[in-house]
């Protein structure tokens, strides 16, 4: 059969672009049900997009790449995209919009929309034998009868989660028409430590300042079993390369420098812990006495010790071991190159007619929605392109 464009990848940039391209589009996934990430993303409750999304929020080799999608396709389109749709929402923390009631909400919406547009869906299928001949692509499905499509979008996403179907599909066929894939790494993914330093304290989270070469996050860290997690530790991970320290800085609304010289004269009487545990989780407390000094009275502390003790909480460095890698990675960092791509379309400059789009692209966002826009301003670049031709 001929199709004006094959989407291969059901996730949410394949969804979304093949949903909007306009003619006859065939969506081809090798997964049992289209959009499994979107149902398990943000808790079941598909964190969905940002209020505050802009280009700042996204890491790539070109930080310039990603600014006309998102400028063309906003949060706000997509927001009013899920309230045509009756789909309630609520902003939880920090401009990130979740679905009131569930993920299957978003996937709903966007499957109702491929109905809409007569788009094929293809379950469990692999596409095999792609080739470009003259100005068509020629593919097989499951490796029997031969298809053509004028347009290939590829929308398989990265590699994080290949339990869940991620593959490197993206990059082969990159490679395969002379696009280069920058370094990828598993990205929005908690640290470990060898020693499990931290299993004592496991469960414990506090706020904290994580600092990963040169970009700091405010947000939850939380210790864990095998290391350490949490929005400010998944945060710092995308901008961590193996071997790099992170630097820690416990509660850093709190001016613990000031607290204790005040409290020093007005509490002296007071033990150094009971006040730092008025800061910080009790545990944490009991943690850090066993790799410092925390004994004595308020009272009896110098100004120099204070000074050291401030410096030990508040620029913590910490080399992690490694990460929890792609088992667990919200994401993947790195992707197909964007210098052989229009920022515009997301068209290949060295293939007419073939787009890559969603996270496959080396366009990674911050936690907390920039995902989900990214493949969804990615995808509405490229379908607004195609239904234009
Ligand atoms: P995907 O959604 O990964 O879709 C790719 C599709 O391609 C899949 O359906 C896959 O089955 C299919 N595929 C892969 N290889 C092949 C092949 N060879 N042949 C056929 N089909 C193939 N982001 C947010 O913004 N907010 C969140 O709340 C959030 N929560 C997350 C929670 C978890 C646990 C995870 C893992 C990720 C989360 N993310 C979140 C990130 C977000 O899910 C991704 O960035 C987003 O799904 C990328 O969309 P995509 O369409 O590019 O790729």
């Amino acid at each position: 059969m001929n199709f004006d464009t094959l989407v291969i990848g059901a996730g949410a940039a394949g969804m979304m672009c093949a949903a909007h391209a306009g003619g006859r589009v065939l969506l081809v996934d090798h997964a049992k049900a289209p959009g499994e990430k979107i149902r398990i993303s943000g808790g079941g409750r598909c964190n969905f997009t940002n209020l505050y999304c802009d280009p700042h929020a996204f890491i790539s080799e070109n930080p310039h790449f990603a600014k006309s999608a998102l400028a063309r396709y906003t949060q706000w389109d997509f927001i009013d995209l899920v309230d045509r749709h009756g789909i309630p929402w609520h902003e939880k923390t920090l401009g990130q919009l979740f679905c009131d009631n569930s993920a299957k909400d978003i996937i709903g919406m966007l499957r109702g929309l491929l109905q809409a547009s007569g788009v094929e869906l293809h379950l469990q299928t692999e596409i095999t034998d792609f080739a470009k001949s003259n100005e068509t692509f020629t593919f097989t499905l499951n490796g029997t009868n031969q298809h053509t499509a004028r347009n290939t979008v590829i929308a398989t996403g990265g590699k994080s989660i290949p339990k869940m179907g991620a593959t490197g599909f993206a990059y082969d066929i990159a490679r395969q028409f002379g696009h280069r894939i920058t370094a990828t790494e598993p990205a929005l993914v908690p640290f470990t430590f060898p020693d499990r330093r931290f299993a004592d304290i496991s469960g414990v989270s506090c706020p904290a300042r994580v600092t990963a070469n040169g970009t700091s996050f405010d947000e939850a860290m939380l210790f864990t079993h095998r290391g350490l997690s949490g929005p400010a530790i998944l945060q710092a991970s995308s901008y961590w390369d193996a071997g790099d320290r992170i630097k820690v800085h416990l509660a850093p609304e709190t001016d613990l420098g000031a607290t204790l010289r005040d409290k020093r004269t007005a509490d002296g009487k007071k033990a150094l812990t009971t006040e730092l545990a008025r800061h910080l989780p009790a545990r944490l407390v009991d943690h850090l006495s066993t790799q410092m000094d925390l004994s004595g009275r308020l009272g009896d502390l110098s100004d120099a010790r204070i000074d050291a003790l401030i410096h030990d909480l508040t620029q913590w460095q910490l080399t992690p071991g490694g990460t929890e890698g792609y088992r667990t990675a919200e994401v993947t960092r790195g992707g197909v190159a964007t210098e052989q791509i229009s920022s515009k379309t997301m068209e290949s400059q060295t293939t007419p007619g073939l787009y890559f789009i969603g996270e496959a692209l080396d366009v990674t966002g911050w936690l907390g929605g920039y995902n989900f826009q990214w493949a969804w301003s990615s995808a509405m670049a490229t379908a607004r392109h195609l239904a234009s031709q």
